[in-house]
C-alpha cells in the first residue's frame, strides 16, 4: 500500500499530468460464440508531462490496444482516458461526439507509425504543416522550417518523401507530429522500419523532444534498444500491466521480458494442461 501511493506520488513528479487512463478495458468479440478476447483489462496508469514511457509486451499483450485506447482511436468497453486534463471516453456515460473527439486529437496528439504515413504527392514542408491546416491554424513557413532544421532536414524542405530515406521520412513523421505541440505523442514502432543508425537517430529525437521542450512520448516497441531510449518502460502482459522499469537500460529490459514470457507460459500451461 505504502508503495503504490509513492509510486502515486512520484507518477506525475510535481508536473502536470499528460495522460491518465483509469480501469481501462477493451474487449473483441462475442461473448455469445465464445471468441471474446480481453484485449486491456483494467488498465491503470498515469504519465507526467514532460515524460519518455515505452510499452512493451509479448505479442497479443495488448500494446496496441493501449496505445489506441489512449489516442482516443479506438474506444474503451469501459474506464476513463484523460489528455491533458479533458476527457476522451464516456465509457458508458456521455462520451464526445466524433467529430469533436477528431478535432482534439488533431490538435492534442500526435502519432508516428512505422510506416511514416507521409502524404506522397505533397512536399516534407507541406506534410510538416498539414496538422496545422486540418485544424485551420494559420501556418508560418518559418515554423516548419525552424523544426525540420532542428531535425536535420533543412535543405530537403521541398523533396517529397519519395526522394528521402527511410530515417529521414520518419524524421519528417515526427517534425508532424510535433508541429502542433501536441500533449501527447504516440509512437508505434517508430524504428521498426528502420537501420540501426536511423533508430538511433529518431529515438535521440524522440528524446530530445521530451527532455529539450517538455514533449510527452509514449512509444510502443518491441526492442529493448529503442526501449532504453524511454525514462520508463512498462510492461504489458495478457492485457494487464505487468510493472515498469525506471533508467531502464536495454540488459534489465532483456531480463525482464524473458521473465515476463515465463509467467505467460507458465499461466498458458496451466490453463491447457487444466492443472
Ligand atoms: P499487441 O499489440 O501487444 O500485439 P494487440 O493489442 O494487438 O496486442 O492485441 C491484444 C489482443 O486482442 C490479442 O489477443 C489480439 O488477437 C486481440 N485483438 C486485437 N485487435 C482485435 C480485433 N480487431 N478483433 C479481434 N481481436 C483483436
Amino acid at each position: 500500500m505504502r508503495h503504490s501511493q509513492r509510486q502515486e506520488r512520484t507518477a506525475t513528479d510535481g508536473r502536470g499530468e499528460a495522460l491518465r487512463l483509469v480501469k481501462v478495458t477493451k474487449t473483441y468479440g462475442a461473448a455469445a460464440d465464445g471468441t471474446l478476447v480481453t484485449a486491456l483489462d483494467d488498465v491503470t496508469l498515469s504519465l507526467a508531462t514532460g515524460s519518455f514511457t515505452a510499452v512493451m509486451g509479448p505479442s497479443g499483450s495488448g500494446k496496441s490496444t493501449l496505445l489506441h485506447c489512449a489516442a482516443g482511436l479506438d474506444r474503451p468497453d469501459s474506464g476513463l482516458v484523460v489528455v491533458d486534463g479533458e476527457e476522451m471516453t464516456g465509457g458508458p456515460g456521455p462520451a464526445r461526439g466524433e467529430a469533436a473527439l477528431t478535432r482534439f486529437r488533431r490538435t492534442r496528439i500526435g502519432f508516428v507509425f512505422q510506416q511514416y504515413n507521409l502524404l506522397p504527392t505533397l512536399t516534407v514542408a507541406q506534410n510538416t504543416v498539414l496538422p496545422l491546416r486540418l485544424a485551420g491554424r494559420r501556418v508560418h513557413r518559418a515554423q516548419a522550417e525552424r523544426i525540420l532544421t532542428g531535425m536535420g532536414l533543412g535543405d530537403r524542405l521541398g523533396h517529397t518523401p519519395d526522394q528521402l530515406s527511410g530515417g529521414q521520412r520518419q524524421r519528417v513523421a515526427i517534425a508532424r507530429a510535433l508541429v502542433t505541440e501536441p500533449a501527447v505523442v504516440f509512437a508505434d514502432e517508430p524504428t521498426g522500419a528502420l537501420d540501426t543508425r536511423s533508430a538511433r537517430d529518431v529515438l535521440r529525437l524522440l528524446q530530445e523532444a521530451v527532455r529539450l521542450h517538455g514533449r510527452t512520448v509514449v512509444m510502443v516497441t518491441h526492442d529493448p534498444v529503442a526501449a532504453s531510449y524511454a525514462d520508463t518502460v512498462q510492461f504489458l502482459a495478457d492485457g494487464r500491466l505487468a510493472g515498469q522499469l525506471r533508467a531502464p537500460t536495454a540488459e534489465r529490459i532483456a531480463e525482464r521480458l524473458a521473465h515476463l514470457g515465463d509467467d505467460i507460459v507458465g499461466t498458458h500451461a496451466t490453463t491447457t494442461t487444466g492443472v
